[in-house]
């Protein structure tokens, strides 16, 4: 029995997940980097018995990486499967982190699949994958720092349920964290503290802020029994920017707070 990972439930995001599959219906997950929609995807996957395929978009990756393609080897070719062709074949839960990242010509092979056709056609192989009712497509992307050239397109988004995540409410980050890092409940009630004061400034202009990943970094590093002012300083200032005004800003709320 594969163990499920653990995942801190926000607000009845794991019931929206089930349903979903069980419908047989895509799903899109909005939230920014380190919110925990990976680990969501992993937690369900696991808790659905279903393999997970997991794919990172970015900017090259095209129709082609995701469905396959002819190699060539030993004097012949053959097809290989791309993740998605064989996510499909598994009836598995195929994740796509960032998808807006990808070349445009992948929305091509995912429409037919994120409706209600459910199909992968393989036009080099002239192949239709009917996805069985396992299969569900799982995709996120994060509206924060998207230019706005890069969003969904309508007719994709329209194909998926929505669902939008952000930032854990501090209880629930606590408990994260101390799972997570390993530290004492009183170390991750301060750093959840100051990722909180960090979050609310807003006169810097950063495109991500303290994210529960950062906290987790930061509670490692301590439960290795770094400082917490060293710690912080390392994961998630210098980690949130270069710019030396902007990271005297920040380690000034670090002090002020510890
Ligand atoms: P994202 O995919 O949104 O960028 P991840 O899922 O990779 O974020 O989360 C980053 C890390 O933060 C995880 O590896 C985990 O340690 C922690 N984490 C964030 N949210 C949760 C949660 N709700 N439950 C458990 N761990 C979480």
């Amino acid at each position: 029995m594969s163990v499920i990972p653990f995942y801190a439930e926000q607000a009845g995001e794991c019931m929206l997940f089930e349903h979903a599959w069980q419908q047989q219906l895509p799903l899109l997950i909005k939230g920014p980097t380190g919110c925990g929609k990976t680990r969501f995807v992993e937690h369900m996957a696991a808790r659905l018995k279903r393999p997970l395929v997991t794919v990172s978009c970015h900017d090259d990756l095209s129709a082609a990486d995701l469905v396959g393609r002819f190699l060539i080897g030993n004097g012949s070719t053959h097809w290989s499967d791309g993740p998605l062709a064989r996510a499909v074949r598994m009836g598995a839960i195929c994740y796509l982190d960032e998808v807006v990242e990808a070349r445009k010509d992948t929305t091509v092979v995912l429409h037919p699949l994120a409706d209600d056709r459910r199909i992968l056609p393989i036009e080099r192989t002239g192949e239709e994958l009917a996805a069985p009712p396992e299969f569900m497509l799982v995709i996120s992307y994060n509206p924060g720092y998207q230019n706005l050239l890069k969003g969904l397109k309508p007719s994709t988004r329209q194909r998926f349920v929505s669902l939008s995540m952000n930032y854990p409410s501090s209880q629930v980050e606590v408990g994260i964290v101390q799972n997570e890092a390993g530290i004492s409940e009183a170390q991750a009630k301060q750093l959840v503290q100051l990722a909180k004061a960090l979050r609310a400034l807003t006169e810097h202009d950063l495109e991500e802020t303290a994210s529960t990943r950062l906290l987790v970094s930061a509670g490692r590093l301590m439960a290795s029994g770094l400082p917490l002012q060293l710690a912080c300083q390392a994961a998630i200032i210098d980690a949130l920017t270069d710019d030396l005004a902007t990271a005297q800003a920040l380690a000034e709320v670090v002090h002020a707070l510890f």
